[in-house]
């Protein structure tokens, strides 16, 4: 352990920090915008050119103390090459060795909920686990899948799409095209949408005066605020809300019994007010009798910068 360099390449923002792996944190950091679509080449020179100027930052020395580099990138990647991500325009890119080249830096890369999963394995919720499973309940729902602690990216890299497990057959439509996904329900863009649909059935509802009248200030928390309010209608949307995200956690633990299914994004900040129900349903929904053989269900211990870390994390792997 010691310190590599982490980067979170997203769509809008390559963000790129110094990670001490010891403990987790980022001790200097700095971005720029992504431009996409744009060449690789020119993405690794960004990156090369941030990872000196972070090391400036943090007094140290790319070359000699800076154990490696990690790519958090969004996409199917596969093997340290990007097959595909839309939302850069790329296929085919070996980004890990433009980043070597450029920085004699040996570089890992995954799929940014893949590593969000494996940095909550390594060091966070999960730590010290040998499998874990994880939800990102974010305008999307992310999944990532480690096993025998490394990150499980199916034979051709497009596994753990768990946002796209279906839970309803013939349901709402998904961003994907098909019907029923889990992510068309748990989203945090999914419980803003019902929470709003329900406001508009329901005028009278606490939801109205947590937003002060205006429905376009509707947010992840709002439901779960008015239901400790003790508001019914909110109450509804929150235990639906569970009862979808249970089934969808039920699956995963019937195919694979993860020690760990953990929850990130904004909606995992409710905490327990999350986990506790959907441990106790899921519970019902498996079949495991001892209390100490169940997956334990946690909320995500990385909150910001989860990106930098994640890749860090996976960068300082030999
Ligand atoms: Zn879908």
């Amino acid at each position: 352990m010691g310190y590599s360099i982490g980067v979170d390449l997203g769509g809008t923002n390559i963000a790129v920090g110094v990670v001490d792996t010891e403990n987790a944190q980022v001790i200097a950091k700095d971005s720029v915008k992504t431009n996409a679509p744009r060449a690789a080449e020119l993405i690794a020179d960004d990156i090369a050119m941030l990872s000196a100027s972070v090391c400036e930052k943090a007094g140290l020395s790319l070359k000699s103390d800076v154990i490696g580099i990690g790519i958090a990138s969004p996409g199917v990647i596969f093997n340290n090459v990007v097959y595909t991500a839309f939302n850069l325009g790329w296929r085919n890119v070996p980004l890990c060795d433009l980043v070597s080249e450029r920085t004699g830096l040996r570089a890992h890369m995954g799929n940014d909920a893949n590593v969000a999963a494996y940095a909550e394995a390594v060091a966070g919720c999960g730590k010290g686990c040998s499998s874990l499973v994880m939800l990102t309940l974010g305008t999307g729902v992310g999944g990532g899948i480690v096993i025998g602690g490394k990150i499980w990216e199916g034979f051709r890299g497009a596994a753990a799409e768990l946002g796209h497990i279906i839970i309803h057959k013939d349901g709402r439509l998904c961003s994907c095209g098909k019907r029923g996904c889990l992510e068309a329900y748990c989203s945090a863009s999914a419980l803003i949408k019902e929470t709003k649909h329900r406001m508009i059935d329901n005028p009278s509802s606490l939801l109205w005066n947590l937003t002060s009248g205006d429905i376009g200030r509707v947010g992840g928390k709002t439901a779960f605020d008015a239901m400790r309010m003790g508001d019914d209608v909110a109450r509804e949307i929150v235990e639906e809300y569970i009862d979808d995200l249970a089934v969808g956690a039920s699956n995963l633990v019937n195919v694979l019994q993860p020690e760990v299914l953990c929850f990130g994004g904004g909606i995992s900040y409710e905490g327990e007010t999350l986990t506790l129900p959907i441990a106790k349903k899921v519970a019902e929904q498996t079949y495991v009798e001892k209390e100490e053989n169940r997956t334990r269900i946690l909320p995500a211990k990385f909150r910001n910068d989860a990106g930098i870390i994640g890749a860090g994390i996976l960068g300082a792997d030999v």
